[in-house]
């Protein structure tokens, strides 16, 4: 599909010019969804034998289609957990998507994969891991977690084998009642139990919770214990040490589940937080959520890269030449085969800015959640739910019912304020915010406050 002709040149020219001024908005425009029929009215029938022109397609995703998609990276976008992507690592996914590169092998993408593994070894470091440590980056946290934990469950019927014991016909994972839905997901796909710890008051997941939990299992039937670095909810990081001890001292695979939270290792005022986490066989991160990288992107790291190796790599005739190379094959490491080099667009943002940028940044996004907290507290018509940990501050707005929450929240979204859409606990709806974006002020929060009144 070579075509380098005049047109495409031209055509080149006005892509770059919509990304120059799409980079350039403060703030980017925050948009609004629209139906099915609507979009169909604006947009008709996109697909025809003949093309509609360069021209032509862009000025539909420019006029229709764009301002019906929401900008994840608005300052004002706190629900789930909004994308906050560098400059720099916004333009080098062009230059990613530009240069053909295919990620799943070092023969094709050495140049590439090597950029990526600095990256994974220079989290693996931060956490704690030992040199040997490594992975790939995945499309997102679902996959890594998955990936990780069919690893785990592989590498415990391997020892069980080898012990000559037998391997129970049922086999389950534990994790906290407040763990990610994707643990949730990986156990339906791999169709093992998972096993829910009660965590304590606060919302964290404690070594004796585990240990009690365990001890209702048959023997031999757990084959991880995954803990969560910053739950997505309420962005709280469970005792890591406390469980890392029990499941060493149960010699059970030790997962640490830290797709948004884990980032926050970095900043040596939040470090604390995650001691333990050194003892994890296999972590993940998402540089989509909170290291400032575009979507998608997981980095999915393993104390022993071996075994996994052992449990994903895919072996058929025509891929036998890789599998035999002894090269570093991200493939082998993940469930999937052909790979987007999803980790270079980090890579190059952080070998641009450096990394002291990062850990600034974090605890910037932590600071303003921790004052936006004091000034929720100090209001008499808001309640917090819970003390933040991280960047995620979860409260309500006395007396509101779910109805009243949704009317704010649509209203708060069509005047282009910010997007925060109920959340709740206990059966009680709330509003959260979820601060990643370097963008999110104290100020900026405080307004939509204000309209809570
Ligand atoms: C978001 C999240 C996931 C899932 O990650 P995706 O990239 O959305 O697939 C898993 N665990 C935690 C704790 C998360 O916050």
């Amino acid at each position: 599909m070579h075509e380098l002709n005049d047109e495409t040149r031209a055509l080149r020219e006005k892509i770059f010019e919509y990304v120059r001024t799409r980079m350039e908005y403060d703030p980017v425009p925050l948009d609004y969804p629209s139906s099915e029929e609507e979009l169909f009215a604006n947009a008709g029938m996109t697909l025809t034998e003949q093309g509609l022109g360069g021209t032509k397609a862009l000025e539909i995703f420019e006029q229709v289609l764009a301002p019906a998609t929401i900008s994840t990276d608005h300052p004002g976008f706190v629900s789930f957990i909004p994308n906050a992507a560098t400059e720099a690592a916004s333009l080098f996914d062009l230059v990613v998507s530009a240069s053909s590169i295919y990620g799943g092998s070092w023969m094709e993408g050495a140049g590439a994969v090597f950029a990526e593994n600095q990256v994974l070894r220079w989290l693996a470091a931060e956490v704690g891991l030992p040199k040997g440590a490594g992975g790939a980056f995945v499309q997102g946290g679902t996959v890594g977690n998955l990936s990780a934990l069919v690893t785990a469950r592989d590498s415990h019927r391997e020892k069980l084998r080898a012990a000559n014991k037998a391997v129970p016909e049922k086999l389950a994972f534990l994790a906290s009642k407040e763990s990610h839905s994707s643990l949730k997901a990986a156990a339906k796909v791999m169709n093992c139990e998972l096993v829910l710890a009660e965590p304590n008051a606060d919302g964290k997941l404690t070594g004796d919770s585990v240990a009690a939990a365990l001890s209702y299992q048959p023997a031999d039937s757990v084959f991880a214990i995954v803990a969560t670095g910053g739950t997505t909810n309420f962005g709280i990081v469970d005792d890591l040490h406390g469980i890392g001890e029990i499941a060493k001292a149960n010699h059970i695979w030790y997962h640490v589940d830290g797709a948004y939270g884990l980032a926050a290792i970095l900043s040596p005022k939040y470090k604390h937080l995650f001691d333990g986490a050194e003892l994890a066989d296999s972590f993940i991160v998402d540089p989509h959520k909170w290291l400032f990288a575009p979507f998608d992107s997981c980095a999915l790291v393993y104390r022993e890269p071996e075994l996994a190796r052992a449990a994903h790599t895919q072996h058929g005739e025509y891929l036998e030449t890789l599998t035999e190379s002894g090269l570093w094959n991200p493939a082998d490491y993940s469930f999937g085969l052909t790979r987007r080099t999803r980790g270079l667009p980090l890579w190059f943002s952080l070998a641009t800015h450096g990394v002291a940028k990062y850990r600034e940044a974090i605890e910037y996004n932590i600071d303003v959640t921790l004052e936006i907290a004091r000034i929720i507290q100090s209001r008499d018509y808001l309640e917090l739910v819970r003390e933040p940990e991280l960047s995620v501050v979860v409260f309500e707005r006395k007396g509101w019912t779910l109805q009243d929450y949704n009317s704010w929240s649509d209203k708060l979204l069509k005047d282009e304020i910010g997007f925060v859409v109920p959340s709740s606990h206990n059966g009680r709806p709330n509003a959260r915010f979820a601060v990643v974006n370097p963008l999110t002020s104290v100020e900026l929060l405080t307004k939509i406050l204000e309209t809570m009144k």
